[in-house]
């Protein structure tokens, strides 16, 4: 078994670290005391949830369309939505499959396909629709993945705070890029910065939720 030198506990399982301080543990590892638990999720409420929102992005985009006129040449509204599309199902299938890293993968795919957008802006002569669209897009899609993540799945605590974190990332990014005047048109910025805001009231809804449940079976 496991020694932590600091705490001078014994720890099961197969923790190269000390739970409760950290420190590097020394000695052989012992079998985990507790049976791994299975990721449970219904594959039918992930894919319902992730049709419903792609459709969901797909109307707004065309409202988008009809809100701003069909005189966004090249790449407009409708190319990003595609774009949101995909991203919102990277996301979702991300958490799926490999959860740990969630946020991580997320931030990742935000940024590089950020970069990809604007450095396809630059070389077709900079008009500014990777900034004004597609970053807004693919931020609010992550904003709803996230959410979807949270809904379909059983998330902790922990979870739910670096989600939380990330969906005000998410939101005040395209708001920064509004702030230095780098985009055209400030609406798409504005409606990622507003669902920001309602999703990161969401996800500290369901916080306090699990806390009350918790507190409720650890009876404090
Ligand atoms: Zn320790």
């Amino acid at each position: 078994m496991r020694r932590c030198p600091v705490c001078a506990v014994d720890v099961e399982g197969a923790w190269t670290r000390c739970p409760l301080c950290a420190a590097p543990l020394a000695g052989e590892p012992a079998p985990s005391p507790l049976p791994a638990v299975p990721l449970r999720f219904s594959r039918r409420r992930v894919l319902r949830a992730l049709f419903l929102a792609s459709l969901a992005v797909i109307l707004a985009s065309l409202g988008a369309q009809l809100l701003f006129g069909p005189d966004l040449g090249g790449l407009g509204v409708l190319r990003s939505a595609w774009l949101g599309v995909a991203a919102l199902w990277l996301v979702v299938l991300m958490a799926v499959r490999k959860r740990r890293n969630l946020a991580k993968g997320t931030v990742y795919l935000v940024v590089l396909v950020g970069l990809v957008t604007a450095y396809w802006d630059y070389l077709g002569g900079w008009d500014g629709w990777s900034l004004t669209y597609a970053v807004p897009i693919l931020c609010a899609s992550s904003i709803v993945a996230l959410l979807i993540t949270v809904r379909v799945m059983r998330t902790e605590i922990g979870e739910h705070i670096l989600y939380s974190g990330l969906t005000v990332l998410l939101g005040l990014a395209p708001l920064v890029f509004l702030a230095l005047g780098w985009v055209t048109a400030a609406l798409p910025s504005v409606i990622c910065g507003a669902l920001s805001v309602v999703a990161l009231g969401m996800h500290l809804a369901r916080i306090r939720h699990v806390r009350h449940e918790l507190a409720k079976r650890l009876h404090v």
